[in-house]
């Protein structure tokens, strides 16, 4: 077949479904450090300079127990640690969303709640969602939200810590996807929460 056929060439590559889907292998977590790589060339291009300093990091082995963002952690001692990673697609096969919740892709990021996860943080995060109209969805997890989250929160006698995954179908396969406008939304809702945070702003649950 004559045209830009991706499978001719290298079915392993990445390639877009019905114009707004993105498929590839290793979208977890690749896609992630795409996203946080973008929040930092905007914040360039915009000319943004933030009252406080900022790391960007991609950690290494977070599939093998949050190995990378263990290390990475106590070398930067954050003050607060916004997190990415992709969510399951609830609605795929296979996938119990009596047990699992119920998130999709197209839907927007996902915003957790879960132990490691700072509540006034998480609260600004959906503020700035608002205040900006980019849509979102909730998640809730029992102990361990299974990102590098725990990693950070857990740190350093506690770092404040949030979690705004993308979702994702077909999770650890060689078809992952995600949607072109969830990836836009979560790069959107981290550009514009580092915009909103002072310069050694509390999150203390004691001292409003
Ligand atoms: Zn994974």
């Amino acid at each position: 077949m004559a045209g830009n056929s991706y499978s001719q060439r290298d079915p392993d590559s990445f390639h877009i479904l019905n114009k707004d889907k993105f498929v590839c292998r290793a979208i977890d977590n690749r896609m992630g450090g795409f996203m946080i790589a973008e929040v930092a060339r905007l914040l360039k291009k915009n000319k943004k300079k933030l009252p406080f300093g900022l790391y960007i990091t991609n950690s290494v082995q977070e599939e093998v127990g949050l190995r990378g963002a263990e290390m990475i952690t106590k070398t930067i001692r954050p003050n607060v640690a916004i997190v990415t990673d992709v969510c399951h697609d609830t609605t795929t096969p296979m996938i119990n969303k009596k047990t699992q919740g119920e998130t999709a892709i197209g839907k927007g990021p996902v915003i957790s709640y879960a132990p490691a996860v700072q509540n006034n943080l998480r609260e600004m995060i959906i503020d700035v969602a608002e205040k900006n109209k980019i849509p979102f969805q909730r998640m809730a997890s029992s102990r361990f939200t299974g990102t590098d989250t725990d990693a950070f929160a857990y740190s350093n006698g506690g770092v404040a810590s949030a979690l705004i995954s993308l979702p994702l179908r077909y999770m650890h396969t060689t078809v992952e996807m995600v949607e072109r406008n969830d990836v836009e939304n979560v790069i959107k809702l981290i550009y514009n929460t580092l915009l909103n945070i002072k310069n050694k702003q509390s999150f203390s649950y004691f001292n409003k």
